[in-house]
């Protein structure tokens, strides 16, 4: 065969795919039609670790669709505020969000078993159980009743317990103390006497300055670091109990979930899982350098007594008491977290706890 030929050939051939491709291009239309998405999301651009994973989810499917599936994300405030974030996505507003279910326990507190509540799983736990222990199915049940679908988006791990002027030694420190604590844990410490406070992150820093409040919470070292509260409430208490675990969720207008095609619904639940992993890892590099640095510049670092997390747990026991009486949407939620915590601890005992234990003490003693 001479060269020439054979190109001739060749271009036949590349005819012949090109041919075929276009007969083909019909069917992949239908299935990849263009959609242009918007996703609100309840933090500012500068939480950029939490802010991230929505831009990571919308990324991926951009790029896996070829951008035909397009997902602008939004900060807080850009298209509504961050604490209406999921009834814009109820209300049909924006397709998505990107949100802590938590933000809505006002509504009815089973929207807070979705992220955190005092004394529930950790970050690891609380995945086992939304993809194998039945809790997304459950959750889902529920969040159809408000219009939407939701998958989990992203972990911050367990958080710290927050900045406070003066030491809490005992519960007794804890009468009168106000504090800024995020939503449903504040129902919790103000049975143990803490006046808690809704403030916005940006408002936190004077108010802990000119002594409006004396205690405020916000999320880990990498976070708390950009705010600056070691120079106005040095003791940094440990640890999170109301955030063992908090889990994020991208949340979709069921009507337009429901609309998508399956590869595309397929594209999106793996983009969120993706982005549910990514933000876990990226906090886990980056809160030990945050937390030495803010060592070094004065934060006094503290665990909470034995006595004190004891009040506090027994309070937690006694408000999920007086809710599974008279909420037996959220008894059913609840009741499947804690059989299923009953075990993890039993495993995590076993497991994890003795190999970190050994691990630390080696740490501790420099030898890592
Ligand atoms: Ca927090």
């Amino acid at each position: 065969m001479d060269r020439r030929s054979f190109i001739t050939k060749a271009g036949l051939a590349g005819a012949g795919a090109a041919a075929a491709t276009t007969l083909a291009a019909p069917a992949i239309a239908q299935s990849s039609p263009k959609i242009t998405w918007r996703v609100t999301s309840s933090f500012p651009k500068a939480l950029d670790t939490i802010y991230g994973a929505a831009e990571t989810m919308a990324s991926y499917v951009r790029e896996a669709s070829d951008g035909n599936f397009d997902i602008q994300v939004f900060a807080a405030g850009e298209i509504v505020p961050g604490l209406q974030a999921a009834d814009a996505v109820t209300a049909g507003t924006v397709e998505m969000c990107h949100t802590a279910s938590y933000y809505y326990w006002g509504k009815d507190p089973s929207w807070a078993l979705g992220t955190a509540v005092p004394f529930g799983l950790n970050a690891r736990q609380i995945n086992a159980w939304f993809y194998f222990g039945g809790g997304n199915d459950l959750m889902n049940e529920f969040y159809n009743t408000q219009g939407i679908h939701a998958m989990p988006c992203g972990n911050t791990g367990a958080q710290m317990g927050g900045w406070y002027r003066k030491e809490i030694n005992t519960v007794d420190d804890l009468k009168g103390l106000k504090m800024r604590i995020g939503g449903f844990a504040g129902k919790i410490v103000e049975k143990l006497g803490v006046v808690p406070q809704q403030i916005a992150g940006g408002d936190i820093y004077p108010a802990l300055e000119k002594g409006t409040i004396d205690a405020a919470e916000w999320v880990g070292p990498y976070d708390d670091e950009k705010l600056g509260f070691q120079k106005v409430a040095p003791y940094y208490y440990y640890p999170g109990w109301w955030e063992g675990g908090p889990a994020l969720h991208a949340m979709v207008n069921l009507a337009k979930w429901n609309e998508l095609p399956k590869n595309y619904q397929a594209l999106l639940s793996a983009a969120s899982a993706a982005a549910n992993g990514s933000m876990m890892a990226s906090y886990d590099h980056k809160n030990p350098p945050a937390l030495r640095r803010l060592v070094a510049g004065g934060a006094q670092l503290k665990p909470f007594s034995q006595q004190v997390l004891e009040a506090c747990f027994n309070a937690s026991m006694e408000t999920y008491g007086e809710i599974t009486a008279s909420n037996p949407g959220f008894k059913k939620i609840f009741d499947s977290q804690s059989e299923f915590k009953k075990d993890a601890y039993l495993w995590a005992q076993i497991s994890e706890y003795t190999y970190d234990t050994f691990m630390m003490i080696q740490q501790r003693s420099g030898k890592l």
